[in-house]
């Protein structure tokens, strides 16, 4: 039987150890911005608010309208990176269509950066350096040393590339050492490829795309996708039925990665007013 990884019990010590700081308000400030209104994102948005009062983190939303224009939402991030009582800044995603999200995180500045996704961040990341690195992948490097689970010498398949999870997921593990491949739709011979992996990361957005045939007896699989099924259930891209009695340790869905993301949130928001404290 598998090790379920619970991202929930790591989220909930992570929230309250940044409780027990005591901000009660007076310390870091998370800006969250949402242009347009996609009820997804309005969601997210609204967890992240809750995560942030439970923490004691202060919480300040800036709406814009999706025809806004890309300029505006440029002026708008300026002038939260002027604005000393906001240490972290978030363009919740995905921007409506016609704005460039490589800019807009651009304008970020890079210690406010609390996704990681600016260009001096993703460079840190790549060079080992010290930053502000993306939420989930954090999240999910930490679950691994909770669990005593060192990727050093080991194999490593991540399967998605975006640049909030797949590629810096990569940038993480190989900074532990880990050998990494990193797939996407036009890898050949996925299932082949996913079954060598002693570290299986699947971040596609696939209901049940990874099957028992897919894994390395033995593996350790953690498991990204959310995934919306018909009758509303949530579930991942991995068939945790199938695979979980095959594997040494397991994220289930939900209750797995999901949380971490808003808890890895909270502490890239500490980091970063930690940072502007010196
Ligand atoms: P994207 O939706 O941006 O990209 C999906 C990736 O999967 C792409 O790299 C794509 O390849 C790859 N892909 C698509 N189809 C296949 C296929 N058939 N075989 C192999 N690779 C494929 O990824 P995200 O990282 O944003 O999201 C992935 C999943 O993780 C989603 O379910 C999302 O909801 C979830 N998610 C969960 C989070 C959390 O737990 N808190 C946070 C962020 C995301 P290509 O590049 O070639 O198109």
């Amino acid at each position: 039987m598998a090790l379920i990884l619970s991202g929930k019990e790591l989220a909930r010590e992570t929230t309250r150890s940044i409780k027990a700081m005591g901000f009660r308000g007076a310390g870091p400030g998370l800006a969250v911005v949402l242009v347009g209104d996609d009820p997804a994102s309005r969601v997210y948005v609204s967890s992240k608010e809750k995560a942030c009062g439970r923490a004691g983190i202060r919480s300040i939303r800036v709406e814009l309208p999706a025809d806004a224009g890309e300029e505006a939402l440029i002026r708008e991030v300026q002038r939260l990176n002027r604005d000393p009582d906001v240490h972290g800044i978030l363009c919740q995603l995905p921007l409506p269509p016609g704005y460039d999200r490589h800019r807009v995180a651009s304008a970020i500045a890079p210690a406010k950066d609390v996704d990681g996704l600016h260009p001096e961040n993703v460079g840190k990341l790549w060079r080992g350096e010290d930053g502000l690195f993306p939420c989930t992948p954090l999240g999910m490097m930490e679950l691994l040393r909770r669990h005593d689970i060192s990727p050093h010498g080991m194999h490593g398949v991540i399967v998605g590339r975006s640049d909030i999870v797949g590629k810096p997921m990569a940038a993480l593990l190989l900074r532990e050492h880990c050998t990494v491949t990193l797939a996407h739709s036009r890898t050949s011979d996925l299932q082949g490829l996913c079954r060598t992996a002693d570290i299986l990361v699947a971040a596609v957005g696939r209901p049940g795309m990874i099957r028992a045939d897919w894994v390395k007896p033995r593996a350790v699989v953690l498991d990204v996708g959310i995934n919306r099924l018909d009758d509303g259930t949530i579930t991942g891209d991995v068939d945790f039925a199938g695979v979980e009695p095959l594997v040494s340790a397991i994220t289930p869905v939900p209750g797995g990665v999901g949380p971490l993301t808003i808890a890895f949130l909270l502490r890239n928001t500490v980091k970063a007013w930690e940072l502007s404290a010196g």
